[in-house]
């Protein structure tokens, strides 16, 4: 006899794994309640142009993946601007503010977060404006809010040369802009591309005009005036409109406390992504299939934080392949 079909199946993170969740429990055949939660005011929209055509196109709109008529159509009850902040595993529930949400199965999809600099490199603020000394890019708010400073006249300094703060500062100069892009590695991309290929990055910046500062660290941010002054390890001081942080993310799991036993880095607790009965992860680190402590979880730590890069299509996948299991036997 096969087991009983879930009765609601919560989904936290309406992104492209969430969404890809969702799609595919009603593709194969779940008949449950499906219930996403988003911590964005937003539909689930494609982040990687928002690094690229995006921030210097004032007329560029953001690509959703669906419309609410299609979220309808599937009967997914879509809660938006809706922030998860706790999980009672026990209770078989997710908790957002004053309200829990009962689940039979829950996927989570929390994707990632910008990561931030250390609060000891923002010094104190002598300015009066409220923006944020640093800005990041995670978001399509994030990116709305730093094209509107992205001016051919800015200077704009990019702190950390992966792939999006390459991305932002590349967007930047072909505005003309002027753009320094610091770097505490000697090469850029060095650990996810090697030296070739980090090289060659080099020179194509320096071939567009965007001053790359390697080997050099952050040592503090601070306003002066409507200005932003970074002062780096190598006794330099740079004065700019705008300084953005492109220096990786983190999972965002934050919101699970210690409802879970996640290893830091990775999001993950097995080989299956099972975190406990009746919980999934379809984090972009969670493909790894490795123990939360052994020796083996760290070298797999530092992959992925490289392969990170290529999140897409994993996020995809592994969602796709966690509601697969769920669908039809209503058995992770
Ligand atoms: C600027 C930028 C450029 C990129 N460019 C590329 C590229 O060129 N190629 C590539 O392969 N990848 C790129 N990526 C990465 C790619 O966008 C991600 O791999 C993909 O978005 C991962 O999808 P996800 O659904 O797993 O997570 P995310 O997109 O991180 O989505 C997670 C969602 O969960 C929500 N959330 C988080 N916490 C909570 C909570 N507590 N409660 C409720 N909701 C919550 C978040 O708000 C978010 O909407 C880029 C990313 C960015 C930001």
């Amino acid at each position: 006899m096969s087991a009983p079909m879930p009765l609601r199946l919560v989904i936290v993170g309406c992104s492209l794994a969430g969404l890809r969740a969702a799609q595919a429990a009603r593709r194969e055949g779940f008949e449950g309640s499906v219930v996403l939660v988003g911590r964005e005011e937003h539909l689930p929209y494609d982040r990687p142009p928002l690094s690229k055509g995006f921030l210097v196109d004032d007329h560029a709109e953001a690509t959703f993946f669906v419309g609410a008529d299609d979220l309808a159509a599937l009967d997914v009850d879509v809660r938006l601007g809706v922030s998860a902040t706790g999980l009672d595993a026990a209770a078989k529930s997710v908790i957002t503010g004053q309200k829990r949400t009962g689940y039979d199965k829950l996927i989570i999809a929390t994707g990632g977060d910008a990561r931030l600099l250390a609060p000891g490199q923002l010094w104190t603020s002598g300015s009066g404006d409220d923006r944020p000394l640093v800005e990041v890019l995670r978001t399509l708010d994030d990116a709305r809010s730093l094209r509107d400073r992205v001016r051919p006249s800015a200077r704009i300094v990019v702190v950390g040369a992966g792939f999006i703060g390459s991305e932002i500062a590349s967007s930047a100069r072909s505005l003309s802009a002027s753009v320094v892009l610091v770097e505490a590695a000697n090469v850029p991309l060095v650990r996810a591309l090697g030296p070739v290929v980090g090289d060659a990055v080099s020179r194509l910046h320096e071939r567009f005009g965007t001053e790359l500062l390697a080997g050099v660290q952050v040592e503090g941010i601070a306003a002066v005036g409507d200005e932003r002054r970074v002062t780096l390890s190598s006794g330099q001081v740079l004065d700019a409109d705008v300084v953005v942080a492109g220096i990786g993310a983190v999972p965002a799991t934050g919101w699970i406390g210690s409802a879970l036993d996640l290893h830091p880095l990775m999001a993950v607790c097995s080989a299956t992504s099972t975190c406990a009965p009746r919980i999934r992860t379809c984090m972009p680190a969670a493909m790894w299939s490795i123990g939360p402590t052994s020796s083996s979880a760290k070298r797999c730590a530092s992959r992925t934080a490289r392969r990170q890069r290529v999140w897409c299509p994993r996020a995809l996948r592994t969602s796709e392949i966690h509601t697969r299991a769920y669908g039809g036997t209503g058995s992770p």
